[in-house]
């Protein structure tokens, strides 16, 4: 079956809408300092374009998660691969993650890093997908909201593939 990406948003639009996510972000964290954590792999693309838009100082760190079980849909708590390097405490955090599609994954990492002493954590998303979500979760930065299709680009992948695509695109089976 041959294979190929449908562009669904071009380059111009995503840096476009993360200019503007950075610009508010910068006026909403006037006068403090945002600590960004990243969930890899597939939010690196947008984190590192948004960090480069924010005004105010920037940290940033790395985590990776996974979802418990082989069911990655039906399982409500996220295992840590790779976990943060820096404590959190007393500092103002965004979670920047790749797509919200459930939300099990945004909203289990709220409390968790909550409990880790932050003054607030906030949540960023490059895509939402409002279709499929379950758990009610607020995100607090949103790039797009698009359909209830499977999508890659900007760091998503399929099968480790198109995390390069400097667009966000829909897979396609011909
Ligand atoms: P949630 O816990 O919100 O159901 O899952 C979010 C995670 O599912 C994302 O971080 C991403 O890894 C994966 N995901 C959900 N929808 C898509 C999609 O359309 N494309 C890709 N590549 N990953 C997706």
């Amino acid at each position: 079956m041959a294979e190929r990406v449908e562009i669904l948003l071009s380059e111009e639009e995503v840096n476009e809408r993360i200019r503007r996510l950075g610009e508010q972000i910068s006026e909403d964290y006037a006068g403090k300092k945002v600590h960004l954590v990243c969930i890899l792999k597939g939010a690196s693309f947008f984190m590192c374009e948004l960090a480069k838009r924010i005004t105010v100082p920037v940290s940033l760190d790395f985590m990776s998660v996974s979802s418990y079980g082989s069911d990655t849909r039906s399982s409500g708590v996220v295992k840590i691969g790779k976990d943060l390097d820096e404590p959190l405490t007393d500092r103002h955090v965004i979670v920047v993650e790749d797509i919200v599609d459930t939300g099990r994954t945004l909203s289990c990492l709220q409390e968790m890093l909550k409990n880790r002493g932050a003054a607030d954590v906030k949540l960023c998303t490059l895509l939402d997908k409002p279709d499929r979500r379950v758990v009610d979760v607020k995100v607090d930065y949103t790039g797009f909201r698009i359909p209830d299709e499977f999508v890659v680009g900007y760091g998503l992948d399929y099968d480790q593939k198109y995390r390069n695509l400097p667009y966000i695109g829909v897979v396609k089976f011909d």
